[in-house]
């Protein structure tokens, strides 16, 4: 098959960071090393650090839950920000911490912040339980949860003067058609637009497409990033094939032999360790 690579695609800065972070820590500690959820939503990377001994709580317990569990060592925070008290907890057992936030979730929390300060009411525009969103309404009980896929304005009133703050990783047209729905139901309005770089650069290299039949993007489901690329890519091009794909195994589903042209990309989340082969076995059909 002929393949078109995105000229965006793969890891951005903030995930590169966090895991060089991640490698710092594993090759100069001897503690047990922690994180209480996956580093970046990707199996294959948390599978690496797994290797380097860094073990990952990713189950169903509550974070302070397993704060509490852990003896000794260092915990590491997710690249997708959190809840400031999960740090204090932890200073509290003596444990040592290394936050590995992406330096643009940064960014978008003191952005809040700034506006909670302000006096403004803030909206958070997000995705339901996802580690950034609830990292972000740890802020401060005032911020207003907007549901990117469900919203519910009923809690918006005619003399707010809100600010709207977002995930970094959504998709800019859904989230203008939520700002046209909450304008007429506000005194007044800022939007902040917090969708990261990375994010955009990637959902925009989907308009590199011309000829090909076949669209593959390579991401886990559970990463917002690579799933949201999926969605704009459907929107975008209704009568292609489009897959999103996690691992070469996920190719032994698809007959590849239909296709001549085909356009591949990936999540900010998806280490070329994952990539690389996909493209070779794409390019070799
Ligand atoms: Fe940071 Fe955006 Fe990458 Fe998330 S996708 S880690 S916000 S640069």
């Amino acid at each position: 098959m002929e393949i078109t690579l995105a000229k965006h695609y793969g890891f951005c800065q903030g995930v590169k960071y966090a895991l060089e972070l991640a490698n710092k820590v594993a090759c100069e500690n001897n503690q047990p090393i922690f994180m209480l959820n996956k580093i970046v939503h990707n199996q294959a990377v948390v599978d690496e650090l797994t290797k380097k001994n860094i073990i990952t709580l990713d189950d169903s317990r509550s974070l302070e839950e397993k704060i509490n569990s852990i003896e000794k060592g260092t915990i590491i925070f997710s690249a997708h920000g959190h809840d400031k008290k999960l740090e204090a907890l932890a200073l509290q057992r003596n444990l040592q911490i290394v936050d590995a936030t992406c330096p643009k979730v940064i960014a978008n929390e003191k952005s809040i912040n700034t506006a909670l300060k302000n006096n403004k009411t803030v909206l958070y525009i997000g995705i339901r339980n996802h580690p950034e969103t609830l990292a972000s309404l740890s802020i401060s009980e005032k911020v207003i949860f907007i549901d990117f896929f469900n919203p519910d304005y009923s809690l918006l009133k005619s003399d707010y003067d809100v600010s709207i703050h977002n995930q970094t990783t959504l998709i800019q047209e859904d989230l203008k058609r939520i700002y046209e729905e909450i304008k007429p139901k506000v005194h007044s309005m800022e939007i902040k637009n917090d969708i990261c770089y990375a994010t955009s650069l990637r959902q925009q290299s989907l308009n590199e497409i011309t000829d090909e039949e076949v669209i593959f993007i390579i991401g886990d489901k559970i990463s917002s990033n690579s799933t949201r690329l999926y969605e704009v890519a459907k929107k975008t091009y209704p009568h292609l094939d489009i897959y999103q794909i996690s691992s070469l195994n996920d190719l032994k589903n698809i007959d590849l032999s239909q296709y001549k042209k085909g356009f591949v990309t990936a999540g900010a989340s998806t280490p070329n360790s994952v990539i690389n082969p996909i493209l070779e076995k794409l390019k070799s059909n």
